[in-house]
């Protein structure tokens, strides 16, 4: 689940320029990942979730090994938006931020643990998505089929 959530939100930047997961609750069964979809502003199309999904899914599909590696927060810093790790993250001038890669598809700061390889996922099912105009949220409910 974690795994995908990170191939689903490399997809989401992508697609929609918008940045990856604000927040995300994973579970065996079923997750959820809600994006800040204040610049949408709007659903998604049943073309777009059903484009979302084939496009995860052909990641997936191409048996991608998941590495990670440290690199120099400095550096890492011109790469990502470290904006929402805690301050201690930035200690000291030889501070390390590890950086998960999910083949040459997706890279982001993450200290999770994840598959070694896309093959171990599953496919991707999106079961809804609605959108909130109060906070400018989309929330993504998906489960993963065998
Ligand atoms: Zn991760």
């Amino acid at each position: 689940m974690h795994t995908a959530e990170h191939i689903l939100g490399g997809t989401m930047v992508r697609m929609f320029g918008c940045g990856r997961a604000v927040t995300t609750h994973l579970e065996k069964k079923k997750s959820k990942a809600d994006f800040d979809f204040r610049n949408i502003g709007r659903n998604l199309t049943p073309e777009e979730t059903d484009d979302l999904t084939r496009i995860v899914n052909d990641q997936i599909g191409r048996h991608q090994a998941v590495t990670a590696r440290m690199v120099p927060y400095a550096a890492a810093a011109q790469e990502f938006d470290l904006s929402r790790l805690p301050e201690t993250a930035a200690a000291g001038p030889d501070a390390m931020l590890r950086i998960v890669c999910v083949g040459d598809y997706d890279r982001c700061p993450c200290i999770g643990e994840h598959v070694s390889n896309t093959s171990e996922i599953g496919r991707l099912r999106i079961v809804s998505t609605d959108y909130d105009e109060q906070t400018g949220i989309l929330r993504i409910r998906f489960k993963l089929d065998r």
